[in-house]
């Protein structure tokens, strides 16, 4: 009896909370609204996650998150940390690809020329910057500034805007997936005498694919390219700087590395980014930027004048290659120190 009598207050107790405990949970949940995660709150705007350059996701007015304004795709989470870690893989990599390309790139590029002699001859001449009025003097120091994974009006403006103000030219390696999303921008840098660059059509890395699919990274990026802006690439920069003996048997364009890391993309610091350049600027440097973080914008408008100042012409690459010995296909080069 005594314990049907406990059971009995038991049951009771949990009717009591059944009947009465719910409410406040419920009408609570429904006053405040649960903590978002940072990301949930950018709407039109770029995250990256530090993922590294390339990786950036595009999250639009509603919250969907693609590669590219206005193809908004949900992309899955282990696929890009799979991207992050190769990407650093490629950043630690640069280091020893740079030494690479100092020591070996004539002697690889004349190889690379004998054995792929005539695959893909399209990228070549037409693709000359249009020099109207342009005055360069070899004599005086030069650097080319090189902006990565746009196009992206927000920030390649703002450059575009630095730069003509002190007669400046950059050299913008875009995403052929992105081009035709951004055709006033692509327009402008031929327009103003920048190079555009191909930085492949997805930011694959050529590392991982075959030699077709190589060569169709390049192609659809030329292609996209020269649909977008009248103009075909002449010069490649692959996706992580990553390179082996299949991308350079397949890339039958210059391959331009970098002798300046900004690291802007990893520190999104603007006095950082410029430091990283004018502390280790030198006659013949090439630079590497992005083209998505604000962040980059902000340091450019102030990396250019200075540079001016100091007696620097910001040229691009082919302009820059155009005075110091030129490129070749399937060649490697990261800087044009004399
Ligand atoms: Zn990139």
């Amino acid at each position: 009896m005594k314990k049907f009598l406990q059971l009995i207050s038991i049951l009771m107790a949990i009717a009591l909370v059944i009947a009465f405990v719910p409410a406040a949970p419920f009408s609570s949940m429904a006053d405040e609204t649960a903590p978002a995660p940072d990301r949930a709150d950018v709407r039109l705007g770029w995250i990256d996650e530090n993922q590294g350059p390339g990786v950036a996701r595009w999250v639009d007015e509603n919250g969907n998150i693609s590669k590219q304004p206005g193809k908004a795709k949900a992309e899955s989470q282990s696929n890009s940390t799979q991207e992050t870690q190769e990407e650093k893989a490629g950043e630690s990599s640069q280091g020893s690809g740079t030494s690479q390309s100092a020591t070996g790139e004539s002697g690889q590029a004349e190889t690379q020329a004998e054995t792929q002699p005539e695959t893909q001859p399209a990228t070549q001449p037409e693709t000359q910057p249009a020099e109207t009025g342009r005055q360069i003097d070899p004599a005086l120091p030069m650097v080319a500034l090189t902006f990565d994974d746009g196009p992206y009006a927000p920030v390649g403006n703002q450059i575009m805007d630095s730069l003509a103000q002190y007669g400046g030219k950059a050299t913008f390696f875009v995403v052929g997936s992105r081009a035709a999303a951004y055709q006033t921008e692509l327009k402008r840098m031929v327009a103003e005498g920048h190079e555009i660059g191909n930085h492949t059509f997805d930011h694959k890395y050529l590392t991982k694919l075959n030699g077709a699919q190589i060569q169709s990274e390049i192609n659809r990026c030329n292609d996209a390219v020269f649909a977008a802006s009248g103009v075909r690439p002449a010069l490649v920069r692959l996706p992580g700087g990553l390179k082996n003996h299949t991308v350079l048997a397949n890339v039958n364009a210059p391959i331009i590395m970098w002798s300046i890391d900004t690291l802007d993309w990893k520190t999104r610091n603007t006095s950082k980014t410029v430091n990283a350049v004018l502390s280790h600027v030198k006659d013949g440097d090439i630079v590497l930027m992005h083209e998505l973080y604000s962040q980059t914008g902000a340091a450019a408008l102030e990396i250019i004048p200075k540079l001016a100042a100091a007696g620097y012409q910001m040229v691009t690459v082919s302009e820059m290659a155009q005075y110091r010995g030129g490129v070749v296909p399937s060649g490697v080069y990261s800087q044009f120190h004399r």
